[in-house]
């Protein structure tokens, strides 16, 4: 029998959703969404809706709250899409993301894992060797990226904030806590400049009015600093004063304009207008210094990018004598680290101006031993056919072209390390790779 609409359960919350909604289960199985509620509340709920075995429950009233709940450090944090599990301790969200990865590892891998922890040492087994989620000391302030919207309030005052989750409203905030330190000056800067000149602003629905999107981009290391202001447009009303307002903000190095005129929910348009400075930011991991451009990736989190490429870098094994290939390279990040250990690298990237950043990387860093290919990893891997001792891949959320995973395991790689963003995805190519005749070492 079904749970009804409006009837009362107690349950407990035993999981989170990637939205950041508790999870916990009622009768025959059936699992229920509770948005607001974290792993281990006790917690009445409303019926709100059912579909087949899954139901979607209101947090009515918390019978007892969890032992793992701690107040928001950030006042919007309930209503933004920017975290979701803020109100977990942080010691408790690195716990998640580990039972996360084990869970995507043994349901869709089909994988047997074992924790570091029950296998300490290195004794021989067939399972996956899964280590807890490596934290950072201080998880706030590190974000190097921002891209807020802009729009306008209810009495027609430009505003600037972020999504709500699932939705383009605008939650208004000037600030924001896992942000880099002084994003708010410049953030401040741009929205004065906007009500000075009388900037009209974007509107989605009539795809009238010109500013849309603010990206802010801070290179930890050099302080280095590039704003843009996306544009439904050729131009701004006072580009002069805009610069005149930014330029002396310290460590301001590039001032852009992108034009975006599609009706889209692509942030970024193709062109780029350089208003003031140059197209690029410097910044430094390790030893390794690197130019950015404004339609390049680069991770989000600098303290940790360093303890991600030195792990990919420990899992590769490197002797000096292999041959590498970087796929999804990005501005060549994880390529220029490898080629410190390795015979010679090649890195591919479908974004023109990152591999640009990528040859541009390796020149000022005075590596000789990379080499960049513009194109689809999964059409110039196909290509090339250079065999590889060691494949690294770093694929966007959607994973690996079936195809790429093909031709990966026909080439043979003594070893592949896959860098992924979304464990789902991960375990569904590591389940390709092990039919192949891969073994799945560790995590
Ligand atoms: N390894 C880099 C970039 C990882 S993000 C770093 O750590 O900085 C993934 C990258 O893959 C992005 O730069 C994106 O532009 C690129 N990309 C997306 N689809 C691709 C494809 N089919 N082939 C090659 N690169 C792709």
């Amino acid at each position: 029998m079904e749970p009804k609409k409006n009837s009362l359960y107690e349950i407990e919350i035993t999981d989170m959703g990637t939205d950041g909604s508790g999870i916990g289960h009622i009768e025959n199985g059936i699992t229920v969404f509770v948005k607001d509620a974290v792993i281990g509340d006790i917690a009445e709920i409303l019926i709100m809706k059912v579909k087949k075995s899954i139901a979607y429950g209101r947090l009515m009233r918390l019978v007892k709250p969890s032992p793992f709940r701690v107040k928001e450090a950030c006042p919007v944090a309930k209503a933004c899409g920017g975290c979701q599990l803020q109100s977990l301790s942080y010691k408790k969200q690195l716990e998640f993301k580990t039972k996360k990865v084990r869970d995507c590892l043994e349901r869709i891998g089909g994988l047997s894992v074992i924790s570091a922890n029950e296998n300490p040492g290195s004794s021989e087994t067939d399972s996956v060797i899964l280590y807890d989620t490596i934290g950072m000391e201080n998880p706030w302030s590190y974000r190097n990226k921002a891209q807020f919207p802009v729009s306008l309030d209810k009495s027609g005052k430009p505003v600037t904030g972020f999504y709500a989750g699932r939705s383009h409203r605008i939650i208004p905030a000037s600030s924001c806590p896992i942000q880099f330190e002084g994003h708010e000056e410049i953030l401040d800067t741009v929205m004065r400049y906007i009500t000075e000149s009388s900037e009209t602003i974007y509107n989605e629905e009539t795809g009238t009015g010109v500013v849309r999107h603010i990206l802010l981009r801070k290179a930890s290391a050099t302080g280095e600093i590039m704003v843009v202001l996306v544009i439904n447009g050729n131009g701004l009303r006072d580009e002069k004063h805009l610069v005149e307002m930014l330029a002396p903000i310290r460590g301001m190095t590039s001032i852009q304009l992108n034009i975006n005129k599609k009706n889209t929910n692509v942030i970024l348009g193709d062109e780029f207008k350089i208003l003031w400075g140059q197209n690029y930011i410097t910044d430094k991991i390790g030893e390794i210094s690197y130019q950015i451009s404004a339609p390049s990736f680069y991770q989000v989190n600098p303290i940790q990018t360093k303890v991600l490429y030195e792990t990919a870098l420990s899992f590769a094994e490197l002797t000096g004598n292999e041959t590498v290939w970087d796929l999804y390279c990005g501005i060549g990040t994880i390529s220029l680290f490898l080629a410190q250990k390795a015979k010679q690298v090649y890195g591919v990237e479908i974004v023109p101006a990152a591999v640009r950043n990528a040859v541009a990387n390796a020149k000022l860093n005075d590596i000789q031993n990379v080499r960049f290919f513009t194109g689809a990893a999964e059409e110039v891997y196909v290509r090339e056919k250079i065999p590889a001792d060691v494949v690294v891949v770093d694929p966007p959320r959607k994973g690996l072209d079936k195809k790429l995973t093909a031709t990966i395991s026909k080439m043979a790689p003594k070893k592949i390390v896959y860098v992924s963003c979304d464990p789902g995805t991960l375990a569904r190519d590591l389940r390709r790779f092990a039919n192949e005749g891969f073994k799945v070492v560790k995590a």
